[in-house]
Order: C-alpha cells, then sequence, then structure tokens
C-alpha cells in the first residue's frame, strides 16, 4: 500500500518537495536549538526542562500546525497534557502533516470527541486495583504504577485517566502500600513498574524502590515499561544502566511504533542497556497512518532486532476516548501479522494483543493457521497459503501414517 502519506518504513528515499523541506529542517542541525551546546542537548535534564508545552511554542515551532492540530494542542491540557521533548520534536517531518512521529505527539480537536464505545478506563484496570497505584488482573503479577509524569504524551494513552496531572488524578508518590500489598501476597511473583514512565524517577529513587521489591522473597522477576529510550535515549546514562544491573533479573520493554523512532541516538541508548545484560522487548501500538502497514512494521521489527530488541507485544489500540482517529481494524492488524509470520525472522514477529475492554485481560489474536481438526487429523496451512495434514489418533497418539501436503483441489 502506497498511498499520500508518509508511511513508508522511512527507509525510501522522499519525494522531491519533501526532500528539499528535510533539508532546510535539518541545515539547522537541532532545529530552533542549533545553538544549543552538546553537553545541554545530552543532557536529559535539559531535555525535560525544554519540552514543548504550550500552543503558541509549539505554532512557533512548527509553522505548518494545522487547524486541527492548533484546536487540540490548545485543549489538550484539560485532558492528557501536551509535553515532547525537543529531542523527539526534531524528528517530525515539518512538511509531512501526516508524519508518523507527528501524529503520536501532537493533539488533534478529535481527541476531544468521544464515541459511544470509547472509555477514560478501557482496559478496566481501577477495578482490579487492590490499593492505588498497583493493578492485580493476572493471577502472578502486578503491575506498579510508580509516576504518574512521562517525558512526553502519547495521544493515544491508554492511562491518560492518570497520567500527566491533566485530568485531576491524585497521585501519591509513597510506595509504602502498594510494596505492603506485594509482600502480603506470596503468589505475586513477578512485578511490572510502568506509569507513568518509571525511568523519570532518579538513580537513587528507583535504586530505592527496585531494593525494597528485591527483598520480598517471593518477587523473582522484576521489569519495566518505559518509553523513554525512545522520547529520551539521554536518560539511559551509564550510571542508569549500572544501577538497573543490580538488580536482575530485570527486563525492560520499550515502546517504539515507527522505524523512523530508533535513531542512532536511540540504538547507542538501547545498546548501553543491552550490555548491562537487560533483556528488551519492544510493545507498539497499531496506530492508523502511522503503522498499519506490513511494510513499515516489517521495517520496524526488523530494525528493533538490530537494536537487540525482541518485538514482544502489538497492541490492537483501546478504546480510549478521542482516539477514533488513530484506531485501525482488527483485520488490519490480522493482515499485517500473516505477512510477518514466515516472512521475516521468527524473533521479529510480535504477538497481536487485545487487552480486552473491561478488564480481561490481554488476548491473543491469531490469523487462522489451523483449517480444521477432528479425531483423526489436523489441517493447517503455512505462510505461503500451501495446506498440510497432521494426523493424530482422537487420543492423540501419533498414527502411521505418514503425513501429506494437500492439494486444493483435493479438499473440495
Ligand atoms: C500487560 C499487563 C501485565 C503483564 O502482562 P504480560 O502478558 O505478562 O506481559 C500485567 N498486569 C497488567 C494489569 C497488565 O496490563
Amino acid at each position: 500500500m502506497q498511498d499520500d502519506h508518509s508511511t513508508n518504513g522511512g527507509e525510501e528515499p522522499p519525494s522531491d518537495h519533501r526532500l528539499q523541506a528535510l533539508k532546510e529542517f535539518h541545515s539547522a542541525g537541532r532545529g530552533v536549538w542549533g545553538d544549543v551546546s552538546n553537553a545541554d542537548w545530552n543532557d536529559w535534564h535539559w531535555q525535560l526542562k525544554h519540552r514543548i508545552t504550550g500552543v503558541e511554542q509549539l505554532q512557533r515551532l512548527l509553522p505548518t500546525l494545522t487547524p486541527e492540530e492548533f484546536a487540540g494542542a490548545k485543549l489538550a491540557n484539560h485532558k492528557l497534557a501536551l509535553a515532547i521533548t525537543p529531542y523527539f520534536f526534531n524528528l517530525i517531518d515539518p512538511a509531512d502533516e501526516h508524519c508518523p512521529i507527528r501524529l503520536q505527539v501532537i493533539p488533534k480537536a478529535a481527541e476531544m470527541r468521544t464515541a459511544p464505545w470509547e472509555l477514560n478506563d478501557p482496559c478496566g484496570e481501577d477495578a482490579h486495583s487492590p490499593v492505588p497505584g498497583l493493578v492485580h488482573r493476572y493471577p502472578d503479577r502486578v503491575l506498579f504504577l510508580v509516576t504518574d509524569r512521562c517525558a512526553a504524551y502519547c495521544r493515544y494513552c491508554t492511562r491518560s485517566r492518570l497520567v500527566s496531572n491533566a485530568s485531576g488524578y491524585d497521585f501519591h508518590p509513597e510506595f509504602d502500600r502498594q510494596i505492603a500489598y506485594i509482600r502480603q501476597h506470596q503468589e505475586i511473583r513477578d512485578v511490572l513498574l510502568s506509569g507513568g514512565d518509571p525511568l523519570l524517577l532518579s538513580d537513587e529513587k528507583l535504586e530505592a524502590l527496585l531494593g525494597r521489591l528485591r527483598a520480598i522473597p517471593h518477587v523473582e522477576f522484576l521489569r519495566l515499561g518505559s518509553r523513554i529510550p525512545t522520547f529520551l535515549p539521554q536518560r539511559i546514562t551509564p550510571a542508569l544502566c549500572a544501577t538497573l544491573k543490580k538488580f536482575h533479573p530485570l527486563f525492560l520493554s520499550i515502546h517504539s511504533n515507527h522505524p523512523r523512532e530508533l535513531t542512532t541516538e536511540v540504538r547507542e541508548a538501547l545498546g548501553r542497556l543491552a550490555d548491562a545484560g537487560i533483556p528488551l522487548g519492544n510493545q507498539s501500538v497499531l496506530l492508523k497512518h502511522v503503522n498499519d502497514d506490513a511494510t513499515v512494521m516489517k521495517a520496524l521489527v526488523q530494525k528493533l532486532l538490530t537494536c537487540r530488541v525482541k518485538p514482544y507485544y502489538l497492541y490492537q489500540c483501546d478504546l480510549i476516548s478521542g482516539s477514533a482517529h488513530l484506531r485501525t481494524s482488527v483485520s488490519k492488524g490480522l493482515e499485517i501479522m500473516e505477512q510477518l509470520r514466515g516472512h521475516t525472522t521468527g524473533y521479529a514477529v510480535p504477538q497481536y494483543v487485545i487487552d480486552a475492554p473491561g478488564g480481561g485481560g490481554k488476548v491473543p489474536i491469531n490469523p487462522e493457521y489451523v483449517l480444521c481438526r477432528n479425531a483423526g487429523r489436523v489441517l493447517i496451512r503455512n505462510y505461503e497459503g500451501r495446506i498440510f495434514e497432521y494426523p493424530e489418533a482422537a487420543d492423540g497418539t501419533p498414527l502411521f501414517k505418514a503425513p501429506k501436503e494437500i492439494e486444493e483441489r483435493e479438499l473440495a
């Protein structure tokens, strides 16, 4: 599918007019931040302090801001705040209204429209929260919301009711109640730190928190979910990696949606994490005009492997209120999955899931490869559409019959 916008995987040369615009843009180096010293630019505190958070500032930096975006940015602070790090902002192609980076972080007026089936808590997390800041939905693991802030805000955020302090959510930064709950529940062997973005905590706070969790004997596995590696790779300092390294086994799931997010800076940050022995996974959200295209998705997952990251989940976009303009169909997701499995490295293929509305948890969604199954055989198809028979007896014992490929006409 080649259409009117730039979902081309970031690998194909842009058209002439776009090339010119990009050239002008990049000739300024860091755009309007051209005069900033390397030391400042590479300092994550500088990046956070200079985030784009206001509509006037946004319009000044992005003169191609559309009326729809202007209206969205003006209203954003009533719902989910506008915040973009200068680093991530610089990845936006100002000449392209449909730039896949732009679509993820620049608000639109459409965010203020709520479709009838959309919810503020689409995954029913609040109903599974035994103490504030903790979601216990699966038997052996919990989601621990350790902050309500992120480096930048994704416009389709599933937790927009909690984060950015725009919706009046009262966040408590002490962790005593959550840790007491985890300590009391011996069935919890896996703690997932998320938020907000846990890597916004200082190294000292992270060290203290991870230390308290590690001190609980039944917590055998720790992981973090963070978009900092792509929004703010400057945060991934050697000191942070050294801190995280003390708490193995510790995994980290990053969040990237488009191959253009995997810049040299991000690749280096991910390399530092991987060198600290942290297994890395990626979570993507299927988003209209961002990555709802098999070519883009394939470029993303393959590039992730070269950054030493295993694509973990591909999420169908949650039914979060105001996200209809970014959602795409489940059949599109299935079509993309079909074009990954078998066509690229197995490690590159994420699991496509729907986080069931109302609190059912993640449900795997797969293209159908089992065509029929009865007492005597399983009929399967492969990625090329060829059909095979696998014989088995009703009780599961193998039949002494050669497995065979079946011509489609034989099935009729
Ligand atoms: C996603 C999620 C987890 C982790 O699920 P995995 O499939 O183990 O990665 C845990 N708790 C909640 C509430 C979640 O949403």
